[in-house]
């Protein structure tokens, strides 16, 4: 996970699932997730994950996702 200067020093789940941005429910959790992030909202940014890894979206590719296009 590649850190900004602006991330926020909180406590946050090492594993975070990841949004698939195709899926809309994904995004919104995503975007929410984001915005709670932002907020500090520890507890809000967990139940967004937890949105997320709700999905049983199949990861069938080994590389990391989002780093090109
Ligand atoms: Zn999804």
């Amino acid at each position: 996970m590649t850190s900004k200067t602006t991330a926020p020093a909180l406590p946050m789940p090492a594993l975070e699932p990841v949004a698939r941005p195709d899926c809309r429910v994904c995004h919104a959790a995503h975007r929410g997730r984001t915005a709670a992030r932002v907020q500090q909202a520890a507890g809000r940014v967990r139940h967004y994950n937890e949105i997320i890894a709700a999905h049983p979206h199949t990861i069938d590719q080994g590389d990391d996702e989002g780093a090109k296009e």
